[in-house]
């Protein structure tokens, strides 16, 4: 599992380590923290969901996903 999820909202797609309410999306018109250090709504359509990915949210999640995959692998 990554720390983190994808939350299309403000025209991008970004990523964050907030917790989902239920389910897994976030719902729309929930205030979300991203990776990117924005506060954002997300917005759950289908649409959203084709948006670009923020590339700031991009290099976060990409980092965040490494120290995961090290530490499963039991790497320091
Ligand atoms: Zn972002």
């Amino acid at each position: 599992m990554h720390p983190f999820h994808w939350v299309p909202a403000d025209g991008k797609r970004h990523a964050s380590r907030d917790k989902r309410p239920w389910g897994s999306a976030y719902p729309s018109g929930m205030r979300v923290n991203t990776l990117c250090r924005q506060e954002v709504v997300a917005e759950a359509t289908a649409q959203a969901w084709l948006w670009g990915t923020c590339l700031d949210c991009n290099g976060e999640a990409h980092k965040l996903a490494e120290t995961a995959r090290q530490k499963s692998a039991g790497v320091r």
